[in-house]
């Protein structure tokens, strides 16, 4: 690897991981959780999950597994060109999104409605969760043990009231401070990645079209661009052609935005990174006001087109039904969460000294505790599995 600045994330100086190991003989810190991500059960699930299009709507559209190698190209990119850690970049491009329910958004939405009573739902914590809580592959520790600068760059934002949960790694929004640069590259590298491949996806499944995308300055420029340098282009090449630019200037515009915004702070190290008012990580003023331009169009056209809420609406009702269903009647749970039902302790919870150990989450939290282990069960579901599993328990004459 590249000389890294002295504001990069050092491995060798990280705040370590929550239960102690030896460091990797082989490897950085960094390397190892990526590693570890790469082999999580979790990280395979994202082939089947989806962003805006369901899985089986067309192999063509990207999938959160596809995005996530996206963001964590445009992240390593940049974290090379500004010697920030490369390894600390993808490890928390390819984690970002492993919390993510089935069917987008969508999912999302409903289970957070669902788990109102219950502390709500909110894939961003959910990915953290995954990592320190429940995947299940290691002898020495719950989770994948990651590194505290991995686990800070995954958690992007925060209630107050679940930061104070989350102790040292909550502070930062409590005290308005920031995560590492990586963290802060990981998090536009992800803006780039799916403003842009939403563009294409609603392109090819014809619910947004080049003239309504040619009211949008950051595709009209390179679009004009394309067209007047080859008249002659097949129209599929010539939007990969505007495509690939687009990404091109907004990356070189975040690479040199936030190089001069380093180099204006100089934060001698990561401790003086984080205690920045603001993130040094960004765009220039212009490119930003351009990329909200594009993300309001994809909201009013792409995101809200009757296509999209028709699924949505399936999706919805698909995981309200499962988790209503589960919720009234554990017994149709298949036998993993049923025995997490079971055996788990709700994570930062102690027993009372009044129960008897071992005590389950639901004796100590009660529905609550039934609540959060379901959700865990439905948000780990891909698109296809939710179809499926919805069939297998309210279809009378599919088999269960
Ligand atoms: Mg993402």
């Amino acid at each position: 690897m590249l000389q890294l600045a002295p504001y990069a994330a050092h491995p060798d100086q990280t705040r370590g991981r929550r239960t102690q190991e030896t460091a990797p003989a082989y490897r950085s810190e960094y390397q190892r959780d990526r590693d570890r991500i790469v082999h999580s059960a979790a990280f395979r699930r994202l082939e089947y999950k989806t962003q805006v299009f369901v899985n089986h709507e067309g192999d063509m559209f990207r999938t959160r597994l596809t995005h996530s190698i996206e963001v964590a190209q445009i992240a390593r990119s940049v974290a090379r060109a500004l010697a920030l850690n490369e390894d600390l970049a993808e490890a928390v491009s390819l984690a970002h999104d492993l919390g993510h329910t089935p069917f987008g958004h969508a999912g999302q939405d409903v289970l957070n409605a669902c788990m109102r009573e219950y502390g709500g739902f909110e894939h961003n914590l959910q990915s953290l969760r995954v990592v320190d809580e429940l995947e299940e592959r290691y002898a020495e520790f719950q989770g994948l043990n990651l590194t505290f600068e991995t686990r800070e760059g995954i958690l992007k934002h925060c209630s107050p009231g679940k930061a104070r949960e989350l102790g040292d790694l909550g502070a930062r929004f409590l005290n308005k401070t920031q995560p590492s640069l990586e963290a802060q590259l990981a998090n536009l590298a992800d803006e780039i990645a799916y403003n842009n491949h939403d563009v294409d996806d609603g392109l090819r499944a014809g619910l947004i079209t080049i003239e309504q995308l040619n009211e949008i300055e950051l595709f009209r420029e390179q679009y004009n661009l394309v067209t007047r340098s080859y008249p002659a282009l097949p129209e599929r090449r010539t939007v990969h052609e505007v495509i690939r630019r687009m990404i091109n200037r907004q990356i070189t515009d975040l690479l040199e935005a936030s190089r001069d915004r380093i180099a204006g702070a100089a934060p001698a190290d990561i401790e003086s990174v984080r205690t920045q008012s603001s993130p040094l990580i960004g765009f220039g003023a212009e490119m930003r006001e351009q990329g909200l331009e594009l993300k309001r169009f994809l909201r009013e056209n792409l995101y809200r087109h009757y296509r999209v809420i028709r699924m949505t609406a399936k999706a919805g009702r698909i995981l309200r039904a499962l988790f209503e269903a589960f919720m009234e009647e554990p017994g149709l749970l298949p036998p993993e969460p049923a025995n997490r039902l079971k055996t788990a302790v709700a994570p930062g919870v102690l027993p009372p000294a009044t129960l008897v150990r071992p005590c389950t989450a639901e004796q100590i939290l009660g529905m609550t505790g039934r609540a959060r282990i379901i959700t865990d069960y439905i948000a780990g579901m891909t698109d296809r599995y939710a179809i499926a599993e919805y069939d297998r328990v309210f279809n009378p004459s599919y088999l269960s």
